[in-house]
């Protein structure tokens, strides 16, 4: 069994991951560490490496075997059974990357991938409907969302409470995305 938890940076993936890992003993598989090997260039304007995805899945797909929690924003690019989405309040997510120490353009970048569902809808994209969950981890300690994941991948019943579209931060908290563009400027 192989879960990808994906979310946008901030969300709580690796606090959560480590700690399901511990409850449920799978392998955590820490995607950031991982992949460090697959960069392949430096996107200036994005402030953010490249990664040689197709490389990284199929070498990261020959390396593991049994049960793995692979911990990583991109991690819904790799081959996996469940794909568990993380998804958190914009406004305590903006407080998260700003304490830390996030430039104020790669907040705005992460808080509207939050608010315009971007690793959502690459997850359904990438792995079809009935691959793919999302908890909203607003006020859920990291043990409450740790049995969460694990009900949803092993109770056909339980997991429809979380198929995809129950989550919507668009109508209100657009403004959060306006200010913040507003802040950042023009260029
Ligand atoms: P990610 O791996 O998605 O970038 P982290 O696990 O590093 O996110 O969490 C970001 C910050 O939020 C950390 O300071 C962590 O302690 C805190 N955090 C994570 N999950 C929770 C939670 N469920 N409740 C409260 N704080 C959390
Ligand atoms: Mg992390």
């Amino acid at each position: 069994m192989i879960i990808l938890l994906t979310g946008t940076p901030g969300v709580g993936k690796t606090t959560i991951a480590k700690k399901f890992s511990e409850k449920y003993s799978f392998k955590y598989i820490d995607l950031n560490d991982y992949s460090k090997k697959y960069v392949i260039a430096y996107d200036e304007e994005r402030d953010t490496n490249v990664i040689d995805i197709d490389k990284l899945r199929n070498d990261i797909s020959r390396e593991i075997s049994g049960n793995c929690i692979i911990d990583g924003h991109i991690s819904h690019f790799l081959h996996g059974d469940f794909v568990i989405v993380l998804r958190l309040n914009p406004e305590i997510l903006y407080e998260r990357l700003r304490s830390r120490g996030y430039k104020k353009r790669k907040i705005l970048e992460n808080l509207e991938a939050e608010i315009l569902d971007v690793c959502l809808s690459e997850s359904i994209e990438i792995h079809g409907i009935d691959k793919v969950y999302e908890i909203d981890v607003t006020n859920k300690n990291p043990e409450e969302v740790s049995d969460i994941i694990y009900k949803i991948v092993n109770d056909e019943n339980y997991r429809k409470k979380f198929i995809p579209g129950n989550i919507d931060w668009l109508e209100k908290y657009y403004w959060l995305i306006d200010k913040i563009r507003k802040e950042v400027g023009g260029d």
